[in-house]
């Protein structure tokens, strides 16, 4: 008898056929001997529509000023799946109860909308556990140190199941989705990706920290920190499968290298539609300048991802960075009102149509001429780059967002992510 952590998703958890599905699963797995903690999702779409409702009521206000009601709302969405979800249990025959995040409580830090975990007491659900019933954790959300609910960011739930693995010293977390596992790069653009039966836990980092959205991020980070055996699998398999087959299905995310099956240099791609550039331009060319713009756009709390700056030309110097797409109004506002004028820059210019493509393998550690290939692929193909930026096990390019797809397909097909492994 083992504790397992599974958490659902918006599309399994979509409609009330669905949840009685991940009820019957979920009874499954209980009934096989095990100790279930269930982090579900809000139903999908639901998330969406909450902030949209938001956004009605105050189109021209910064969202960030309303911040704390935004995780009363869309928090509002994970609990009623919950309660669903335990419903739905009861009605199978199993007893559960359903706990929203500060019942928990689950404590974050009070970063609304983006909240981080800080610690979970884990002491309610241990004795429903004990008293035999399977315990509904909502996913997303938590409670801050003055007593608000807060929200971890889209796509949360993951890293609120991975916490609780953690902090329970469950045996596996087990992300069900509504694809069959991680993916050499997202299924829904490459029709030929290929899933991966391991990734290891670097890579899956970088693939998340590169926008593909399989997993959050954080969820990764917490797996990592915690070693927490961690598995993406499919939500949509009939429920009755064999649980043992069930239970080696999907793709495991693994922490030894050499466990490493698949010896490919590039293992995944990765894009990310969210991001968009600025450019500050006949910039001075003098000490403090990064600081000076890069120091005003995180006062701002904008966080900025790939940078570069020009040679300089008759001393001056062009200086261009990416930021989240939802922070480019306000990144433009803090240059131009208060940087341009200090600085002596001539112009702050910007272009939201533009993506971040990215290669990740383990493997490029070993080999050189990969980030080259990369060029050269995208050359053949007419696209222009726009920006660089490289890891250890990643190249990213910043290219117009047109040719997203273009790209991402014909990286795929040159670095043979369509071939099974040799
Ligand atoms: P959930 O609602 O279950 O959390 P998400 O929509 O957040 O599901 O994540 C699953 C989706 O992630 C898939 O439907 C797929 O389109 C997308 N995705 C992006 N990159 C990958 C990848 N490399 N492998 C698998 N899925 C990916
Ligand atoms: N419901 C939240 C979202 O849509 C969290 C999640 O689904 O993981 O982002
Ligand atoms: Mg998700």
């Amino acid at each position: 008898m083992a504790l397992i952590v599974h958490k659902y998703g918006g599309t399994s958890m979509g409609s009330t056929e669905r949840i009685r599905h991940v009820a019957k699963r979920v009874a499954k797995w209980a009934r096989a001997g095990h100790q279930m903690v269930v982090v579900p999702s809000a139903m999908s779409g639901e998330t969406n529509r909450l902030l949209g409702l938001a956004k009605e009521l105050a189109p021209s206000k910064a969202t960030d000023s309303y911040s704390r009601e935004l995780d009363m709302l869309a928090s509002t969405g994970e609990q009623a799946s919950s309660a669903l979800l335990a419903i739905a249990l009861q009605a199978e025959g199993m007893e559960s109860v359903s706990y929203a995040g500060w019942q928990v409580p689950i404590r974050t830090n009070s970063a609304h909308t983006k909240a981080r975990i800080e610690s979970i007491d884990d002491t309610k659900v241990r004795a429903d556990l004990e008293a035999g019933r399977v315990v509904i954790v909502t996913g997303f959300q938590g409670l801050d140190e003055l007593g608000n609910i807060t929200t971890l960011g889209r796509g949360g739930s993951d890293t609120s199941a991975v916490a609780v693995a953690a902090a329970m010293k469950a045996e596996e977390c087990l992300i069900f989705t509504d694809v069959d596992g991680v993916y050499t790069t997202d299924p829904r653009v490459v029709p030929e990706a290929r899933r991966l039966k391991t990734v290891s836990f670097e890579e899956m980092l970088e693939m998340a920290s590169m926008g593909s959205k399989v997993l959050q991020i954080r969820s990764v980070e917490f797996a990592g920190k915690y070693k927490v055996k961690l598995r993406v699998l499919s939500s949509f398999t009939p429920w009755d499968i064999d649980i043992n087959e069930e239970a080696a299905s999907g793709t495991l995310i693994t922490f030894e290298e050499d466990e490493h099956m698949e010896q490919a240099i590039v293992s995944g791609i990765a894009f990310n539609r969210d991001e968009a550039k600025i450019s500050v331009l006949g910039v001075p060319d003098t000490p403090g300048i990064a600081y000076r713009i890069l120091g005003a756009v995180a006062d701002a709390n904008v966080e900025v991802d790939v940078i570069i700056q020009n040679l300089s030309k008759d001393g001056k110097t062009d200086f261009s960075f990416t930021v989240n797409r939802g922070d480019y109004a306000k990144a433009i506002d803090v240059l131009k009102s208060k940087v341009l004028p200090s600085l002596g820059a001539q112009e702050v210019v910007g272009d939201t149509k533009i993506c971040k493509v990215s290669i990740v393998g383990i493997g490029m550690r070993s080999h050189v001429g990969v980030a080259s290939k990369m060029f050269r692929v995208l050359s053949e193909e007419g696209i222009n780059i726009q920006m660089i930026s490289t890891s250890e096990i990643k190249t990213s390019v910043v290219i117009d967002e047109k040719y997203m797809e273009l790209a991402v397909r014909a990286l795929h097909k040159a670095f043979d992510l369509d071939q099974p492994p040799v």
